[in-house]
């Protein structure tokens, strides 16, 4: 499975694109498209016709488009800084046994990053 370094409730900013410089939280990872959903990133307005079947009134609605994730770049909550992700391990003791695991940390201060969405 391929690994992102951007995960879902990141805060990332737009480095390319209308949005350029906007901070958001990433929404939704689309991992087929390589693109992330962020919030108030990227709108389009869509224009609706009423639909009395699901009681939906007409109008304009807007909405998040996905950005490719090469677009994006992650905000170190730690540092305020947008930065590089690093991945290393740590060692932690789970039910008893030492595991390892992987975390990502900020390549600008070195802190752990929050490991975003739970997995489901
Ligand atoms: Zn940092």
């Amino acid at each position: 499975m391929k690994q992102y370094r951007i995960h879902k409730d990141d805060v990332v900013m737009v480095i390319a694109g209308k949005d350029k410089g906007k901070l958001g939280r990433v929404l939704k990872i689309l991992r087929k498209h390589d693109r992330v959903l962020v919030e108030k990133v990227n709108m389009a307005v869509r224009h609706t016709k009423p639909n009395p079947q699901i009681q939906q009134p007409g109008g304009r609605i807007e909405k998040e488009m996905p950005i490719h994730v090469s677009n994006v770049i992650v905000q170190c909550p730690s540092c305020k800084q947008s930065t590089r992700v690093g991945y290393r391990y740590i060692d932690e003791t789970k039910d008893g046994q030492p595991s390892r695991k992987r975390v990502r940390f900020c390549k600008k201060c070195n802190e752990i990053l929050a490991q975003g969405g739970k997995k489901k």
